[in-house]
């Protein structure tokens, strides 16, 4: 198939080397000409341009820019397309992107590939990025059926774990397990910074060690990639962080009452729930309604 990706950075580029490597054409748009000519020297597209008008022949677009820029975009994208051709997405969150661009493209199906670096760019991009991943589609009652499986036969080869869910139901999972962390690894960050003995601080930073690198790693992240979060996905993960911010209460109540019973009974049960919770997920290829 002969595929476009709009915005050629760590998931575009990416993309781009996955798709290349299982035989298809690839052709790349992207703001900086610097960016597409290393778009091509990394292999990741066939050809790229600053021009939207290199999209007009092919059967597929990928739109990989930032949330932010995905409407502009397709306003901009429309006139070099022919009615046939099939948009999707990548963005983080789906029920503002779906709401947004499906009256301006009826051929559009919202998509998440859940894999992702701490870094960004196309010099971050790998071709393995979405091997064992989770690749969520959102369809709705008006996407074609022909779209969504053309987008399918694109993704599954890539080994990914293909999933179907509303917009509205995958905004509020990935508010538990993407933006929630996200927020809670910050606030840590940003919590042991309120240390007031500097010496007391000093220490703790030569002693941190795996425990802490695991809990403050994704609140260490792209931080336009984490307020676009809260930007889109606002509802979700407000009732996300209250529902946090309770649990932190019984927490806090524990320990200070000294109840090291009911703090062992919830860390019982966390330890048994985050096998469950894990288990859940990584299995064999499932699509789900
Ligand atoms: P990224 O590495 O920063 O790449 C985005 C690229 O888009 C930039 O390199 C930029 O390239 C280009 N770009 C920006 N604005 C553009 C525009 N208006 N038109 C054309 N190109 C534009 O970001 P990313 O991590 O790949 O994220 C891209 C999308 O993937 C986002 O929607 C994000 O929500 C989603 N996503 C991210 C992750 C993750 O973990 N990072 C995971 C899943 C999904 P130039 O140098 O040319 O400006």
């Amino acid at each position: 198939m002969k595929i476009g990706i709009v915005g050629l950075g760590l998931i575009g580029g990416s993309l781009g080397l996955a798709l290349r490597s299982h035989g298809h054409t690839v052709l790349g748009v992207s703001r900086q000409a610097q960016t597409c000519q290393r778009a091509i020297a990394r292999g990741a597209v066939d050809d790229a341009s600053l021009s939207l008008a290199l999209m007009a022949t092919v059967d597929v677009v990928f739109l990989c820019t930032p949330v932010a820029a995905m409407q502009a975009t397709v306003v901009a994208l429309k006139p070099h397309l022919v009615p046939e051709t099939v948009l999707t997405d990548v963005g983080s969150v789906k029920g503002w992107v779906v709401k947004t661009i499906t009256p301006l493209w009826s051929n559009f199906v919202g998509g998440h590939p859940m894999a992702g670096t701490a870094d960004s760019g196309i010099e971050a991009a790998q071709p393995d990025l979405f091997v064992n991943a989770a690749y969520v589609l959102t369809p709705t009652e008006a996407t074609p059926i022909a779209a969504v499986q053309r987008i399918e036969d694109l993704v599954r080869p890539l080994q990914t774990r293909l999933y179907h869910c509303t917009p509205e139901d995958h905004d509020r999972a990935v508010a538990w397990i993407s933006h929630l962390p996200v927020m809670i690894s910050a606030s840590l960050i940003a919590a042991c910074r309120e240390e007031t003995d500097p010496a007391v601080l000093a220490l703790a930073q030569k002693l941190a060690s795996s425990g802490f690198r695991d809990t403050s790693r994704v609140g260490g992240g792209n931080p336009e990639l984490g307020a676009m979060m809260a930007q889109y996905n606002q509802a979700a993960l407000t009732r996300s962080l209250h529902a946090y911010r309770d649990q932190l209460n019984k927490v806090i109540t524990h320990v200070e009452h000294a109840d090291w019973r009911s703090l062992t009974v919830l860390l019982e049960q966390t330890q048994q729930a985050r096998s469950e919770f894990l288990r859940e997920g990584g299995g064999s290829e499932a699509v789900t309604e």
